[in-house]
């Protein structure tokens, strides 16, 4: 069978690209080697926030959020939990920029001081020289219900889903990709379209499939939470601690997700095994900051690899040599807080359609190398900020 379009890799920004052409009537299959949402989206806190560092990385959150409420109506569920996002900044940080963008793309947030916080959210210390931004209308994604969601529609829309393939590569012919190319026979399909979408999986693919190096070149990442036992109560926002970069999510009247900002860099994206140092830096964080933390339990450990591009802007675009060949990664550590409007975009560019001019971003571009990975978890990082991002 020869279909419109093949999405190889099932995340949610494969989703998302799948049903977009679906719902405009190609004939769609995706491939993927284990379920869908089973890499990184499923190790995913599903924080959904607009407090990010780049302008267009703030639209394409808020976008998100928006498309994620509109499926919510259609299918008649419950799929983002608003519990609003608090991120506390030393005072001196916080700058008018910020204020500026979200004025200009209309996102609701309050400056908050450190009493008017104290007043709220009493578990929380807070510094007189630290200020908070509140954006109310943030929160978390429930990954499994929305991919269980997604996949019923891509069904109903007569999508066809090839799951357990094992590692999926891609044949060429000429300059075009012919069909994919699997352990397992019946995952092997013919397109017209090939939409490479793999997260940490793509350089690999790629060499394998075509022999030539991916570019930009991936980096990878060790990104990792600690689920904690405490009773934190529900009414409390997630919190972003821009001064020690610790994330705290409240799950359950019990459970929380806490992890850090900095990760650090991986050879390669399947030596995952947790660090103890960071771990230990978590918890002592978290008790600097949350009233009663000393007596928390860990009870879980989340690790996985996320990538990066070399100047951390991801890639979304059309291969230069294989024409028929459009690919997604680069992600990051928040890449499912942009997989609803990326994915639709990237659906976009393959039916040839115009794409937001923010997009022109993502694409093929001289890269510029980084330093370190502090940057780039935590939002609202004033020093990530480089002046060639300000577009
Ligand atoms: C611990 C942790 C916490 C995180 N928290 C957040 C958060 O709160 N908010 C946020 O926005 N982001 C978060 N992220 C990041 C987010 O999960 C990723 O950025 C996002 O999932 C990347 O999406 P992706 O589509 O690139 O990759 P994936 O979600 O990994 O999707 C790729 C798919 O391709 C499949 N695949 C791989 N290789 C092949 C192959 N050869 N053939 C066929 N299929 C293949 C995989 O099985 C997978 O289903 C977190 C990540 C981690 C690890």
């Amino acid at each position: 069978m020869k279909y419109d379009a093949v999405v190889i890799g099932g995340g949610l920004l494969g989703l998302f690209t799948a049903l977009e052409m679906l719902r405009r009537g190609y004939r769609v299959a995706i491939a993927e080697k284990e379920t869908l949402c089973s890499s990184s989206c499923s190790r995913s806190t599903g924080i959904m926030t607009r407090q990010l560092v780049l302008r267009a990385d703030i639209i394409f959150a808020d976008r998100s959020i928006k498309i994620v409420r509109e499926l919510e109506k259609s299918h008649g569920k419950i799929y983002f939990k608003k519990k609003g996002v608090l991120t506390i900044n030393s005072r001196g940080r916080v700058v008018n920029r910020l204020e500026a963008i979200y004025r200009s793309i209309g996102v609701n947030y309050k400056l908050l001081d450190p009493y008017e916080i104290r007043n709220i959210w009493n578990i929380l210390k807070v510094r007189d020289s630290e200020v908070g931004i509140y954006t109310e209308d943030d929160g978390i994604l429930d990954i499994g219900s929305i991919s269980y969601g997604l996949r019923k529609e891509i069904e109903d829309l007569g999508g066809s889903i090839y799951e357990t393939c094992g590692d999926i590569y891609l044949k060429p012919d000429g300059n075009r990709v012919e069909k994919t190319i699997s352990v397992k026979s019946s995952c092997e399909v013919y397109g017209e379209i090939f939409i490479l979408n793999v997260g940490v999986n793509t350089s690999q693919v790629y060499m394998k499939s075509f022999g030539e190096r991916l570019s930009p070149q991936q980096i990878f990442l060790l990104c990792q939470s600690l689920a904690i036992e405490l009773g934190l109560g529900d009414d409390i926002p997630v919190i972003y601690d821009n001064v020690s970069h610790l994330y705290i999510v409240p799950e359950t009247f019990k459970r929380a997700i806490i992890g850090d900002g900095p990760c650090e860099f991986l050879e390669s994206p399947d030596n995952v095994s947790p660090s103890r140092s960071l771990l230990d830096k978590v918890l002592d964080d978290f008790i600097d900051r949350v009233k009663g933390a000393d007596s928390a339990r860990p009870i879980a450990l989340i690790s996985g690899s996320c990538d990066l591009t070399q100047d951390h802007l991801p890639f979304l675009g059309r291969d230069s040599r294989y024409r028929n060949l459009f690919l997604a990664y680069g992600l990051s550590t928040y890449g499912t807080m942009r997989s609803p409007y990326l994915g639709i975009q990237l659906a976009r560019l393959a039916m040839g359609d115009n794409v937001d001019p923010e997009i022109r971003v993502l694409s093929l571009r001289s890269t510029r190398s980084i330093e370190g990975c502090g940057e780039i978890h935590t939002p609202i990082m004033y020093s990530a900020y480089s002046p060639s991002h300000n577009f």
